[in-house]
């Protein structure tokens, strides 16, 4: 059992990293159909997320919080906010969102707007 919860949380550290520099990286002015698209990926990403405990919890606080995705601060400050409240549920400490400045960064700045057209 303790090798199950070592597993999840690996998966969680990995994901959330992916999950909110996906978002540090969404256009800061989106295009309607980029706003489509990430919250379209929000849905399929909690719906197909590993953990199936999980991703029903997850579900539970996007039907509560739909995802923001106006801009760039917006899906980034939703995303922080969310996590938080996954944090608040297993106990763990309230993350500064004020501090999320470039905590994520790709290191793929070199291609500005890369991927996301
Ligand atoms: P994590 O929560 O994994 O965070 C990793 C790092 O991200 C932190 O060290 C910090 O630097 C940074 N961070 C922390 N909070 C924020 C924030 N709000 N915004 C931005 N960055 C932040 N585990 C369960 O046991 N039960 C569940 O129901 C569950 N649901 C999950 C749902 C999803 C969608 C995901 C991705 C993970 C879920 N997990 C769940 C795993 C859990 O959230 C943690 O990932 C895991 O417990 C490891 O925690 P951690 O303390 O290492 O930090």
């Amino acid at each position: 059992k303790l090798g199950n919860e070592t597993v999840k949380a690996e998966l969680g550290r990995a994901t959330w990293k992916y999950f909110h520099t996906v978002m540090a990286r969404f256009p800061e002015n989106p295009t309607e159909d980029q706003k489509e698209a990430l919250r379209s990926y929000i849905y399929l990403f909690a719906r197909l997320y590993p953990c199936g405990e999980c991703a029903e919890h997850f579900m539970q606080h996007l039907s509560k919080y739909p995802p923001q995705v106006s801009s760039r601060n917006a899906a980034a400050g939703w995303a922080c906010f969310v996590h938080n409240e996954v944090n608040a549920m297993l106990d763990k400490p309230e993350f500064d969102c004020t501090n999320l400045g470039d905590f994520y960064d790709c290191g793929c700045s070199e291609d500005e707007e890369g991927g996301q057209s």
